[in-house]
């Protein structure tokens, strides 16, 4: 289905991204990865399933560095089709205790790298006429939670983004809208659970149960692949008119 489209995906050297990636990639398309860590074994993974790919190891908290990403996809595959503005980074404190350059490092990687990547990928989608811009947003796009006032108040912006993008290309064939995960067993949720852990004194199963007890009726984690099928969806003809969503894929989060 996306045979010839070329997708970026941002922070996709691991968990969701990676996933969302691969599923893109199952339908044909052309990937560029980016983020952190081991960026050998995803390129591997992902050219596994019969498609290309590069990989730009852009750091998403600075502009000129997104500018440079931008320009690579395009000298690589053209132009980019379907943008995934996923990379992000979570850190847990009070208010009043957060340390000012989280909150710096949350609103840069977390909610302004999807602004300036989207600005650099839509004129092309625009002279294209399609395109879709996919942002992985969270519950957290639409609810709060205690000591994450970073990553709630860039994830609330991300879903206004989001909105705003798709009206501004509503009458073309570019479409956007966000992804609202509740809990999934990445690497950054990995480290919630450990601290629970060493905090209560519990094993990893039972810190996981009880993390997923707090917020998610399922008892479930969602999957990263779960999430990639979802990415496909938006880039399919049926996602045509589907614009501006906020879409969560939460076992019931925000359901209560
Ligand atoms: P992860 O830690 O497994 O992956 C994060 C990715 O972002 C990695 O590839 C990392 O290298 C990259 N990254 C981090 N900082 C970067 C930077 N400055 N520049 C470029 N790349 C950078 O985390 P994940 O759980 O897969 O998270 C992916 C997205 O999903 C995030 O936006 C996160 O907020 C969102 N999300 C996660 C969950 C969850 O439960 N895991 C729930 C809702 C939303």
């Amino acid at each position: 289905m996306l045979k010839n489209k070329t997708a970026l995906v941002t922070g996709s050297t691991s968990g969701i991204g990676l996933g969302i990636a691969k599923a893109l990639a199952r339908q044909g398309a052309n990937i560029v990865l980016n983020g952190f860590g081991d960026a050998e074994g995803p390129k591997a993974e992902v050219a596994a399933l019969g498609v290309q790919v590069a990989y730009h190891g852009a750091d998403m908290s600075k502009v000129s560095e997104i500018e440079d990403m931008m320009k690579f996809a395009a000298a690589q595959f053209g132009q980019v089709d379907i943008l995934v503005n996923n990379a992000g980074i979570q850190h847990v404190a009070r208010v009043e205790d957060f340390p000012v350059e989280k909150w710096d490092a949350i609103i840069a990687i977390n909610l302004s790298s999807a602004f300036h990547a989207s600005r650099l990928a839509l004129p092309a989608m625009r002279a294209a006429n399609w395109g879709r811009i996919i942002n992985v947003a969270s519950v957290h796009g639409l609810v709060g939670s205690a000591e994450k006032s970073a990553y709630v108040a860039a994830k609330h912006g991300v879903v206004g983004l989001t909105k705003v993008t798709a009206l501004e290309n509503a009458t073309t064939g570019v479409t956007c809208n966000a992804i609202c995960p509740g809990w999934v067993l990445t690497p950054l949720v990995q480290k919630q659970v450990d601290a629970k852990a060493a905090a209560l004194g519990l094993s990893n199963e039972d810190a996981k149960k009880l993390l997923l007890g707090e917020k998610e009726p399922s008892m479930q984690f969602t999957t990263p692949e779960e999430l990639g099928e979802l990415a496909v969806f938006f880039c399919s003809p049926a996602g045509n008119n589907v614009r501006g969503v906020a879409w969560n894929m939460d076992g019931g989060w925000t359901a209560q």
